[in-house]
């Protein structure tokens, strides 16, 4: 993802409008690009604080941002490493299909 997709993308991602195949382009992108990453803060902040004036709570906006960078970003790894496990069970259970089928043919 380059710059201008991901200033396009801000708002979808605080509003968690994002895929998960964007989200994690997105959060990669925010790691490696302070511009961004600072343009991503500002406009977080703008979205969130405005919403949190109304409700008159306390806040600590940079802090949550990079909470929910994090916990999106886990979030995508442990869904990502659930697959890979299912993908191999599936194979497994093929190989012994096939092993099993071999052994009542003969
Ligand atoms: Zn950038």
């Amino acid at each position: 993802m380059n710059c201008k997709e991901a200033e396009k993308n801000i708002t979808c991602f605080i509003k968690d409008e994002l895929g998960e195949k964007e989200q994690e382009k997105f959060i990669v992108h925010m790691k490696d690009c302070p511009g961004c990453m600072e343009e991503l803060s500002i406009q977080y902040l703008v979205f969130e604080g405005l919403n949190r004036l109304e409700e008159g709570g306390t806040f600590d906006l940079r802090g949550e941002l990079d909470k929910k960078l994090e916990s999106t970003y886990s979030g995508i790894l442990r869904r990502k490493s659930l697959n890979r496990w299912f993908f191999a069970a599936e194979i497994c259970a093929i190989v012994a299909f096939a092993i099993f089928s071999q052994l009542i043919l003969f």
